[in-house]
């Protein structure tokens, strides 16, 4: 079994098919016929007398949009919005196979699955909307565990390279006895990475000695 993640994707077409389209790329992808009842509920709703005004209307959520402003009040878009809202909300509460759009009007095998706003990409065509789910599940999961990881690892960086904790500071300062340990002066004492950040060091007393401003200076124009 084998999964990807094509990316995000928006509704973009709702009267005659179901369209998403990626938001990076452009491409499309057409929902497959294998809708749910409820799939198809919510789609023939649309077409319902209810909604009169958009059976005159062209195909795509843009030109809806634009059609409802030239032509009906502005309140009108709003339930244009709820009715999005709704198909987007019904046809992605679980896998729908899909197809992607090729140049020349082709169309790839249906190998796709929308859901969720996202596009997948499967390396066969027969799994089952269970069966993409638990594939998407695990992918998700996955990604989540990697981008904790990504978050810790970038978080602790930060704390070995953020100032030094007070608590290190005070056992510096005890362990040197409020000295400069290279010249014993004990005016404008500073704290001193021995080993830099750039080079490896860390913010752990072990790195870290007092040195006087003047000693700091030297040494740091010896480096
Ligand atoms: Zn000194």
């Amino acid at each position: 079994m084998s999964i990807k993640k094509i990316g995000k994707a928006v509704l973009v077409s709702f009267l005659d098919d179901i369209r998403y389209k990626l938001e990076d790329t452009g491409q499309i992808f057409l929902l497959s016929g294998k809708l749910t009842d409820e799939h198809k509920a919510s789609y023939y709703s649309l077409q319902s007398p209810k909604y009169p005004f958009l059976a005159n209307f062209s195909k795509t959520k843009e030109d809806l949009y634009q059609k409802e402003l030239e032509t009906y009040e502005f309140q009108r878009k709003h339930e244009l919005d709820r009715l999005i809202a709704y198909v987007n909300s019904a046809v992605l509460s679980e896998p729908v196979k899909a197809y992607a759009i090729l140049k020349k009007g082709n169309m790839s095998q249906k190998i796709y699955s929308v859901y969720k706003d996202n596009v997948y990409k499967f390396d066969r065509a027969d799994y089952s909307s269970e069966q993409m789910l638990l594939q998407i599940n695990d992918l998700e999961e996955d990604e989540k565990r990697k981008f904790e990881y990504l978050k810790n690892k970038a978080n602790f960086v930060q704390q070995e390279r953020g100032p030094i904790p007070k608590s290190v500071q005070r056992e510096v300062w005890r362990r040197d006895q409020g000295k400069c340990v290279e010249c014993g002066s004990q005016y404008k004492l500073e704290y001193d990475h021995i080993l830099p950040f750039s080079k490896g060091g860390n913010n752990t007393d072990r790195n870290i000695q007092l040195l006087c401003e003047t000693c700091n200076r030297r040494k740091h124009n010896n480096i």
